[in-house]
């Protein structure tokens, strides 16, 4: 295998990347300055060196608590549950949340093997009881795997006196957050609704 083989057959393991993409990234790589490949590398490499996960929310951070657990001015009665740090990103793009956020790092699935035990759960109970937390905001994916674990969050709290929301229709069933679009998310997290029992 060339090293060029080689490299299209790394990228085309990348997320979303197909053979021929991968293909015509390489190929990308190869026509520019060899500087261009060595700023590539380097940044993959320091994004795994610098980054980590913060030690309050989970968020991805390269100072330990992140930049929204440490801004004094957020809102810390309000905590919004997400699933992956990319959802953070995503909630905090559309400029209309300014509370917290605790990232659970996955969704219940007892078919992966991923129960409540592998999500950050009691870190989250930890913080709603230390901290006075009156609302929830659930904004897992809508995924049966989301909602489950969404109905997870609520068992675990609604006996609390907190206010349990999740967010309003409009993001479309089985899809990620991270690819609804801002508006919608937007809409979505203004419109919050209160889980009935
Ligand atoms: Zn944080």
């Amino acid at each position: 295998m060339t090293s060029l083989d080689h490299l299209i057959k790394l990228l085309s393991s990348l997320p979303g990347i197909g053979r021929k993409s991968a293909s015509r990234i390489a190929h990308y790589i190869l026509k520019k300055e060899k500087a261009y490949a060595e700023t590539l590398a380097r940044q993959i490499v320091q994004v795994k060196e610098k980054i980590r996960a913060c030690s309050v929310c989970g968020n991805y951070t390269e100072l330990d608590p992140c930049s929204i657990c440490s801004d004094p001015g957020r809102d810390r009665s309000v905590i919004c549950v997400v699933e992956q740090p990319q959802d953070v990103q995503t909630i905090e793009d559309t400029n209309e949340f300014r509370g917290l956020f605790h990232v659970l790092g996955g969704a219940i699935s007892p078919i992966d093997g991923i129960g409540p035990r592998e999500l950050t759960f009691d870190k989250l109970r930890e913080r709603v009881g230390k901290d006075q937390i009156k609302e929830i905001i659930i904004a897992t994916n809508p995924t049966v795997e989301g909602d489950t674990t969404a109905l997870y969050v609520v068992k675990l709290f609604s006996e609390k006196g907190i206010t349990l929301t999740r967010l309003a229709s409009g993001i479309p069933v089985g899809g990620d957050l991270e690819y609804a679009d801002k508006i919608t998310l937007a809409r979505s997290l203004k419109g919050r609704v209160p889980y009935s029992f």
